[in-house]
């Protein structure tokens, strides 16, 4: 439920409404904006009598949330959420901000070779795991703590902002010492001691899409993280488990503009994992942008054939390098432009 203010509401009949959600036992969320303040009640598995919120001085009207998932939900704020990743970038904005690099970490040579083909193709961030979630124990798992020390070198040297996955709580907290943003991998988007952990670090998160999850699913598991306090949640749509195996996954482009309705956040499409197909990778990404991502996750390796892990969907740095010229084309027939990392040179 959200209590929405009168534009000259005074602190104190901002006071008495909060000490009321409170008494009822809930959490009230006060949200000050520029034309009034609205407070939001949290807490709540169901309706809540709003009948004592309408007579009080001071208030305008009372919203009943109608959906399961509350702080995500545009009608809790209607205006989209533009989230600081730093170095003066922002997502959720006007720009698109293009997030590329290997599946993994691998070695120096490779993340550097990689940070540079990705910089100078016009991307803001470097993605690489050093952790990583596979589906088979006997799969190459990271270089976990080395690579993440990488990622820091990796990133003074360029400039580049850093995304990097954090598998359980105690990896989170080694992650957002280091990266600018937190990813929550599919597998993991049910995991909510991790939610609830990202919910409490003062990084932005970015939270994939669970392999078979609903849209539902999906904004409950940001809901988590909001719920904890931390406002700067960003979306992944990265397919999800069909019938056909002619490609890794399905690939919901239809998400985009359906998130965008339901929700305030912005959304990124990683059509790395949505295909598992190189060759279909910048088609689809140039179909996101035109859908109104607010970014692209892409995986891009100096050497795709020599990868450890997602070789297959890799592009090479040159085929990324067109990928990016034709989001950027597309972005500006929209209105949008692209995000550009504006640090170190390279
Ligand atoms: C990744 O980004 O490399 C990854 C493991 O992705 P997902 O969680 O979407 O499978
Ligand atoms: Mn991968």
């Amino acid at each position: 439920m959200l209590v929405v203010m009168r534009h000259g509401a005074t602190q104190d009949d901002i006071h008495r409404v909060v000490t009321i959600i409170e008494d009822m036992g809930y959490q009230a969320r006060p949200m000050p904006g520029k034309e009034r303040t609205t407070i939001g009640l949290v807490g709540n598995d169901g309706r809540v009598d709003g009948t004592r919120f309408s007579a009080l001085p001071g208030v305008l009207e009372i919203i009943h949330i109608t959906k399961p998932y509350k702080q995500v939900s545009r009608e809790w704020k209607r205006a989209s959420t533009v989230i600081d990743l730093g170095e003066g970038i922002r997502i959720g904005g006007k720009e698109v901000v293009v997030m590329a690099g290997p599946c993994s970490v691998e070695n120096e040579q490779q993340i550097l070779s990689a940070a540079h083909a990705v910089r100078s193709a016009g991307a803001a961030v470097l993605r690489a795991g050093a952790f990583k979630p596979r589906s088979s124990p006997y799969s190459f798992q990271g270089l976990g703590e080395p690579g993440l020390k990488l990622l820091a070198k990796v990133r003074a040297e360029t400039g580049l902002l850093i995304i990097t996955e954090a598998i359980d709580p105690a990896t989170l907290d080694q992650v957002a010492e280091v990266a600018d943003i937190v990813q929550i991998g599919a597998r993991n988007m049910q995991n909510y001691a991790l939610l609830r952990r990202a919910g409490q670090c003062r990084r932005p998160v970015l939270v994939k899409r669970g392999l078979s999850a609903t849209i539902q699913e999906w904004l409950l598991s940001a809901e988590y993280i909001l719920a904890e306090g931390n406002p700067n949640v960003i979306l992944c749509e990265r397919g999800v488990r069909g019938f056909d195996t002619a490609t890794r996954n399905l690939f919901d482009l239809s998400a985009i503009p359906l998130v965008h309705g339901l929700s305030h956040l912005p959304i990124v499409a990683d059509p790395s994992h949505g295909t598992g197909r190189r060759d279909m990778v910048t088609p689809m990404a140039r179909a996101a942008v035109a859908a109104g991502a607010d970014g692209l996750l892409i995986e891009v390796h100096p050497s795709p054939d020599h990868a450890l892990s997602d070789g297959a969907q890799s592009l090479f740095p040159k085929q990324f390098a067109t990928l990016m010229d034709e989001a950027r084309a597309i972005a500006a027939t929209i209105g949008r432009g692209m995000a550009k990392c504006a640090g170190v040179p390279s």
